[in-house]
């Protein structure tokens, strides 16, 4: 047997090592398969190896893998079109993580407010909101826990409660350049901002002369049941991140403005990897499923019966609300048992997240059927029981 002690220790994993995976389902190396509710924390918006992303990437990957980011390639200039058409934003810069991509918006507001806003580069963020773990990501994230690590931080990031407006204005200041948020903040534990008051940020945004950012790292691509979750409000953010979904699990993530925002000259931007042709090629044919008639009414067919199902579950072992949209949902435990049913249902082979002590996240593939729901919630019933009685 091989030992797991030449891997950094980041976290603690179960003993489990996955050799394969399709659609909702994962197995083993032992043989045991199970059944995936998490997807790479909302990565593989199409499941496990879906047929379309393979062939995808097998296609690419013998015709051209990268040809250095100082050039054009064919499948980044038909991502870039595609994502700019299905959009309200003109132009796209590809990046590997959602972080980067975040790192980029932040970058892009802070030099739009040189060249623009007298040098302001203030960004007001959310408290426990969740951007990334680079220095910056983490600097204008809210998450409690990170506020004494790796000190000091980058400045410039002061936090308000999310959907407080007051609070927003009064941060305001002749620094301030952007506002950011996720239109539901994910790592938080799954809590939308009301449409209210994602409308009065564009309105306060805009009579200041602010940027609006929307993180949609997590809530891009399909997941909250339209492409993107500023459809939903009506409300245009001037830049837009996205990351994980857009690849359908590969490492791929964009930062995507309008014109006017495009602030970037030659050489403040840029990365190895960035828009390479491999990487595109597989989101490309990502978002050409995500966009085909119908696909979307799926999903939030699918998702409505997922909520119906989990709301029965915690009416009946008399737990807390429902939160999210789409296929991005938690179940308030109300009491801090989520990471035990976590693990309880990781023992019956159902795969589940706790992003917070009292909440379960559910974030399965867009492409999830009506009888893996109906497995997850038996399972999750059962678990349930069973840890509500001890
Ligand atoms: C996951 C996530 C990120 C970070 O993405 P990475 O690819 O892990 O760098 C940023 N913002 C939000 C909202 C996320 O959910």
């Amino acid at each position: 047997m091989e030992s797991f002690s030449s891997l950094m220790e980041i976290t603690s994993r179960p003993n489990l090592v996955f050799i394969s995976g399709h659609g909702s389902w994962l197995k083993e190396r032992g043989g045991e398969e199970y059944l995936d509710f998490i997807q790479g924390w909302a990565v593989n918006c199409l499941g496990h190896s879906p047929r379309v992303l393979v062939e995808a990437v097998a296609e690419q990957v013998g015709r051209l893998i990268n040809a250095s980011p100082a050039f054009y390639n064919e499948p980044m200039i038909r991502l870039a079109d595609m994502l700019t058409a299905n959009s309200c934003f003109d132009r796209i810069f590809f990046g590997n993580s959602g972080a980067e991509a975040n790192e980029g918006a932040i970058k892009l507001a802070r030099k739009w407010g040189a060249r623009h806003r007298d040098g302001a580069y203030e960004i007001i963020t959310m408290e426990h909101g969740f951007h990334g773990r680079t220095l910056a990501t983490m600097s204008a994230s809210g998450k409690a826990q990170w506020e004494k690590l790796f000190e000091p931080k980058v400045p410039g990031f002061p936090k308000v409660p999310l959907n407080d407006l007051a609070a927003v204005k009064e941060a305001i200041n002749e620094r301030t350049v952007a506002v950011m948020l996720e239109p539901v903040q994910g790592e938080a534990g799954v809590y939308p901002a009301t449409p209210t008051f994602l409308q009065g940020l564009r309105d306060i945004t805009r009579e200041h002369n602010l940027l609006l950012i929307f993180d949609e790292v997590q809530t891009g691509m399909g997941r909250t049941g339209s492409l993107f979750a500023y459809q939903h409000s009506g409300v245009e953010p001037d830049i837009m991140t996205l990351g994980k979904g857009l690849g359908g699990g590969v490492p791929i993530s964009a930062l995507l403005a309008k014109e006017p925002v495009c602030a970037f000259e030659h050489g403040d931007q840029g990365g190895t990897f960035n828009g390479n042709p491999l990487m595109t090629a597989a989101a490309g044919a990502v978002l050409e499923t995500l966009i085909q008639p119908g696909f979307l009414d799926n999903v939030r067919t699918q998702a409505a019966y997922l909520r119906k199902r989990l709301e029965s579950i915690s009416t009946r072992h008399g737990l807390g609300e429902i939160r999210g949209c789409g296929m991005l949902l938690a179940l308030d435990t109300v009491t801090a048992i989520a990471p035990n049913v976590v693990g309880a249902a990781l023992d019956r082979r159902l795969i589940l997240n706790a992003p917070r002590p009292s909440t379960l996240r559910f974030m399965p593939s867009l492409t999830v059927t009506k009888d893996e729901i109906d497995h997850m919630a038996e399972i999750l019933d059962d678990t349930l029981g069973e840890l509500v009685r001890k």
